[in-house]
This record gives structure tokens, C-alpha cells and sequence, in this order.
């Protein structure tokens, strides 16, 4: 079978190179994203699998990827708003997405910065590198003594309560879904007790209607003082200027970001740093803040599994199966 991958990272390239070779597939990898130009690409082949963040909502795409004889389109991601399910279904195509790839690559990164931040280690960070090697006022704290609030306990969420859990952390989360295999990690509750009880607050629900701003200067002031924040999700979910007020009145302790609102504007590229946003400004400036680049889900078993899922979907489809990420 032929299959034509579009916007091939380097770091994917061995994943596809060995799964070609175990199954005997051939693949092309290409740069460039799918698009009204490159769509012609895909011809002659027998499968396509694509990842990117510019939308392909243009349905003479999915005209011409039918007059191909292409039946399935794989979106080797999570968000698949980018495509434009009517006319993928009108043109007898079938859309799958990878909704899990790794919960615990991001899981990881929200414990870890969890970790630094009750270590105090951005405080440590910024008075070493002004020749202070003094502790004073730097006390920490061990995580095996403190409550950990999950606010959406499913995939990410349930994996970082795992983690928390191991780590001796009492958990307590809150999901309008009751998942009786997280028994043994956590405590269903309401967020009132989450925002108020909990030492560490990680956020790991979809941004939706109900979720958008769910932080915001009420919920941030019914955390304790002592309270860090964790949002490894949607940059959305919070009002990012009660965050800011909040950190700065010291109403909670500090927070940990790899996601902002407007993070499409300098995420994921090169930019001058005299033009970053005053809110990013102002959260960077901040020893007990730590923000990476959305880059939680970055690590090779998660680039592994995402290269694997999508191509072995697209034979699946091709040879006429079915799969469990079909979204149409
Ligand atoms: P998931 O669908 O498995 O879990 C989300 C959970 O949130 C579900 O259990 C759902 O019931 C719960 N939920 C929905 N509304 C809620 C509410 N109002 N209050 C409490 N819980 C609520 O999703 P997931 O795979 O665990 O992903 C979680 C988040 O992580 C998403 O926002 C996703 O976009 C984000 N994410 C970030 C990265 C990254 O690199 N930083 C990578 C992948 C996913």
C-alpha cells in the first residue's frame, strides 16, 4: 500500500521509517501541510494521513482526494476542527483523529512542574544567577503531604492523579464523569472543595462552553493563598488577567502554563521577544511563574505512538476495517 503523509516533523521520520519497514508499506513524507495547492499530491496514492493547524475547510479538497479513490483522510492529532467533516462524509471519506497518544507525556510535565514550584526552584533560579546562594525564605514543601485538585479526571487528568497518587499525594478531583478505575488514586468531589482544599490546583478539561474562563478572579480567590496552579490544557480555560492579578496580589502562590489564551500568535515559532504580549510580559517575569511553549505532549513515545496509531488506521480503512478514532 502507498501512503502520503503531509507535514512530516524530523522527529517522526524514524517512527515512520521503521513501521514502514515491519509492515512493508511505502510511505512519502512530505514538508508541507495539506491545502487547496498541495491536495494534487495525494494522487496515486492509497492512503493519506495529515497533521497541521491551518484548516482545510475548502470542500473541493475532499472532492478531489474521492477523485483519487482515497476513502479515508487520518488526522494524526487531537482537535480535528481544522476539517471539514461534511464534506469529508459527502465525498465518502472517512475522518479519524488520535484522541490518546500519551496522557502521561503530559501528565509528566504538569507533576514536574508542580514539583519545581513547591521546590521553589524559579525563586532559587533567579537569585543564583544574581550571586545569591542563600535559602532564606525558600522553604519547601514534600508533595507526599499535600492535596492535589484535578479539575477533569480523564485521560491527562487521570494520569497525572496516578502519578500524584504514587508520589503519596492525597488526590481529589472533580468530572461530571465517574470513572470507578481512578478509585484507587483519587476522590470524586465538587470544585468548590477542589478550588478551596487542594495545594496544588491541575486543570486537564476540553475547552468548551462551560469550560471557557472556568479560572477567573471567583475561582482564583476560593484557592488558598498557598495554592499553585497547574495548566497543561487550553490556555482558554483561564482569564488570563485574573491570573495575573492574582499572582501578584498573592492571592495563589504561583502557577505553571503550557498553554496560553493567545499563544497562536508566538507558540511554536521564532519570534523577536520585544513583541511578546504584555500579559506573557508580565507572567515571565515572575519567579514562581513557569511557562514552556505548549510542549507538554512532545516526547518520543507520544511522536511514536502518534506516527503508529495514524498509519496503521489509514491500512485499517483502506483494506475496508474499521477503527475506534472514526469521527464520521
Ligand atoms: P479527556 O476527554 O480524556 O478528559 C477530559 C475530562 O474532562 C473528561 O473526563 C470530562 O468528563 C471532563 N470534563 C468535561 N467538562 C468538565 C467540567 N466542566 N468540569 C470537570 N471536568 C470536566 O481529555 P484529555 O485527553 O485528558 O485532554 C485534557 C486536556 O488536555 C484537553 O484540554 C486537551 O486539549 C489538552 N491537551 C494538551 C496537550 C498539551 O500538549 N499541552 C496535549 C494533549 C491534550
Amino acid at each position: 500500500m502507498k501512503i502520503i503523509m503531509y507535514s512530516v516533523l524530523p522527529e517522526e521520520k524514524p517512527y515512520i521509517k521503521a513501521w514502514s519497514q515491519k509492515t512493508g508499506n511505502e510511505v512519502t513524507m512530505l514538508d508541507v501541510s495539506l491545502s487547496t495547492e498541495t491536495v494534487v499530491l495525494a494522487k496515486g496514492y492509497d492512503g493519506i494521513d495529515i497533521q497541521q493547524a491551518t484548516a482545510i475547510h475548502e470542500p473541493v479538497i475532499y472532492e478531489k482526494l474521492a477523485s483519487y479513490g482515497l476513502k479515508q483522510l487520518t488526522a494524526r492529532m487531537v482537535g480535528f476542527e481544522i476539517i471539514n467533516l461534511e464534506a469529508a462524509t459527502q465525498n465518502g471519506l472517512t475522518v479519524t483523529n488520535i484522541a490518546a497518544y500519551s496522557p502521561r507525556a503530559i501528565a509528566e510535565l504538569g507533576v514536574t512542574q508542580a514539583m519545581r514550584l513547591i521546590r521553589q526552584l524559579g525563586y532559587f533560579d533567579q537569585q543564583m544567577a544574581q550571586g545569591n546562594f542563600l535559602w532564606n525564605g525558600l522553604i519547601s514543601q514534600e508533595i507526599h503531604n499535600l492535596t492535589v485538585g484535578i479539575i477533569g479526571a480523564g485521560h491527562i487528568g487521570g494520569a497525572s492523579a496516578q502519578i500524584y497518587a504514587a508520589l503519596g499525594a492525597k488526590v481529589i478531583a472533580v468530572d461530571p464523569v465517574y470513572n470507578v478505575e481512578l478509585e484507587p488514586y483519587l476522590e470524586y468531589t465538587d470544585l468548590k472543595s477542589v478550588l478551596a482544599q487542594a495545594d496544588i490546583v491541575s486543570i486537564h478539561t476540553p475547552l468548551q462552553a462551560d469550560t471557557i474562563n472556568i479560572i477567573n478572579e471567583k475561582s482564583l480567590k476560593q484557592m488558598k493563598s498557598s495554592a499553585y496552579f497547574i495548566n497543561m490544557a487550553r490556555g482558554g480555560l483561564v482569564d488570563t488577567k485574573a491570573l495575573i492579578d492574582a499572582l501578584q496580589k498573592g492571592e495563589i502562590a504561583g502557577a505553571a502554563l503550557d498553554t496560553l489564551a493567545d499563544e497562536t500568535d508566538y507558540f511554536e515559532q521564532q519570534v523577536d521577544p520585544a513583541t511578546l504580549p504584555q500579559d506573557y510580559k508580565a507572567l515571565q517575569a515572575m519567579p514562581n511563574v513557569m511557562i514552556t511553549p505548549h510542549s507538554a505532549f512532545f516526547t518520543n513515545t507520544a511522536i511514536k505512538n502518534i506516527v503508529e496509531i495514524g498509519l496503521n488506521d489509514v491500512v485499517t480503512l483502506v483494506n475496508g476495517g474499521k477503527s475506534h478514532n472514526a469521527l464520521n
